[in-house]
């Protein structure tokens, strides 16, 4: 693709985007950042030193309550060793010896869990094609310290912003980028729409050598379609993921897809009137679907069997249910006036709304869905999708709790929200709390598995074993989230 296009490409897709509502990608392997190496905060500017807490050396962590990101019971009294940015040793107190002129820290009352990985993290909200500068403060503020950014509006932005914070000139999350959003007739006029294959291939060839890691399709995709990318996103050890829609799950399946998004408000596999290649017919197939039946149960066995992640995006779609779709003071302290304003006249809207027990019943469907995939073995992950009054990070809290609501005890949860994601993205550094990994974890003011609410206090994010002070990180953005 020459520079003409590409530009006339981000200008479609910045026009877009200020239409259209939720979008999603995935990502790819040009850039691979150094999982090893720890963020050189020398080489922080003077302005980012105010965010941290701790920089780096050996830290001993005593009395923790720890839950390890693997699904295992809760430990208390638990020692945790991180040194240059890596977990030494993890054991009960009495089992650790602390070395010398350690700096320890106790933890008694407090909860530690793994760094959260945002599987469905954008960088972009409707409206706005970039929040990258700000999302991504939000992102690490509230203990998410990598994300898979799910589709991109602007992917060369999150290309820079990923390698930014890499090399320590920004603070936020890992980045793992992605290509932008592709569909097909009839789709979003601000997606990549192929006019043919090779236009297809050659589009994809662009973004995998900017350095994008995943590639994310979007609901009306063609079949022949996703099975060129499927092909050449392997082809270059890129993955594929699909928000879909003109696509079954089950066809998806079978042509190789990585991950799927959304759950059951997606499967278009249930749909009344679905034609095949085509987003069509309604969503009233989620009231009537019984979540035992056979061809549930079948589905689900074929996505785990080919190892198809499933990522849940509960937060917002929870924001869409009238009688629960409020922002707490937290998050409107951190809204632009302007998206202020927005929410203020949605709530209006919704006011009027008595109640509205079918979108409340899906709700429930769909985490009854995702509940019974992961019993049977499913590798469920969750991401924010940030929008409407979901920030970036806030929603990935929120997800929490509503996984708790779903029926997940909290170390399953932290399961979905940590150990899961990293085995999505293949990546054997992050994701648990395991001598050897990557020193990404969250100190919780609070005992999590008394009160899921305890996910909102986080006291200190480590990456990389560097510890951030959400507070002052918060402070920093009040008012500024959607300027
Ligand atoms: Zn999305």
């Amino acid at each position: 693709m020459g520079i003409c296009k590409t530009l006339i490409t981000h200008l479609i897709i910045i026009l877009a985007f200020s239409a259209i509502g939720c979008i999603e990608k995935e990502p790819t392997n040009n850039f691979v950042p150094n999982h090893t190496d720890y963020d050189p905060v020398e080489g922080l500017p003077d302005s980012l030193h105010a965010f941290l807490k701790y920089k780096t050396g050996t830290i001993a962590f005593t009395n923790a309550t720890l839950i390890d990101g693997t699904g295992g019971n809760l430990k208390v009294n638990q020692t945790v060793v991180v040194n240059n940015g890596v977990f030494e040793a993890i054991g009960s107190d009495s089992s650790i010896t602390i070395p010398e002129n350690t700096k320890v820290i106790n933890l008694k009352g407090k909860t530690m869990i793994p760094g959260i990985i945002g599987m469905h993290n954008h960088l972009h909200i409707p409206g706005f094609p970039f929040v990258g500068d700000i999302a991504s403060k939000l992102y690490l503020a509230s203990g998410v310290t990598t994300i898979q950014t799910a589709g991109a509006a602007i992917p060369h932005l999150e290309v820079d912003l990923s390698k930014r914070i890499t090399a320590g000139k920004q603070i936020g999350p890992e980045i793992i980028t992605s290509a932008p959003f592709i569909t097909g007739k009839g789709g979003n006029p601000n997606m990549i729409i192929p006019k043919n294959e090779e236009h297809l291939r050659d589009t994809l060839q662009h973004w995998i050598k900017q350095g994008v890691n995943w590639i994310k399709v979007y609901r009306n995709t063609h079949p022949n379609d996703l099975e060129i990318i499927i092909d050449e996103a392997h082809k270059n050890n890129v993955k594929v993921r699909g928000h879909l829609c003109s696509i079954t799950f089950e066809e998806a399946t079978k042509m190789g897809i990585d991950g799927i998004e959304h759950g059951l408000n997606s499967a278009s596999d249930f749909r009344t009137n679905k034609e095949f290649g085509l987003c069509s017919g309604g969503r009233e197939y989620i009231d009537q679907l019984d979540l035992n039946s056979p061809k549930v149960k079948k589905l689900q066995q074929l996505m785990i069997y080919n190892q198809v992640f499933l990522t849940s995006t509960l937060s917002i779609y929870e924001a869409s249910v009238p009688n629960r779709a409020y922002a707490d003071q937290r998050t409107q302290n951190m809204m632009s006036p302007y998206l202020l304003n927005q929410y203020t006249e949605r709530r209006v809207r919704f006011n009027q709304i008595k109640d509205d027990l079918t979108r409340e019943k899906r709700l429930k469907q769909i985490m009854q869905f995702e509940y019974q995939f992961f019993k049977m073995g499913g590798l469920l992950c969750s991401g924010v999708d940030a929008g409407r009054h979901v920030l970036p990070g806030f929603g990935d809290q929120r997800n929490f709790e509503l996984f708790i609501e779903a029926g997940f005890s909290t170390e399953e949860a932290i399961q979905v929200m940590t150990g899961n994601g990293a085995k999505a993205l293949g990546r054997e550094d992050i994701g648990i709390i395991k001598a050897g990994r990557r020193a990404d974890f969250v100190i919780l003011d609070g005992d999590l598995r008394v009160d899921p609410s305890t996910i909102e206090k986080v006291e200190t994010v480590f990456k990389k074993g560097i510890g951030y002070d959400p507070q002052k990180i918060l402070s920093d953005i009040n008012g500024s989230f959607g300027l």
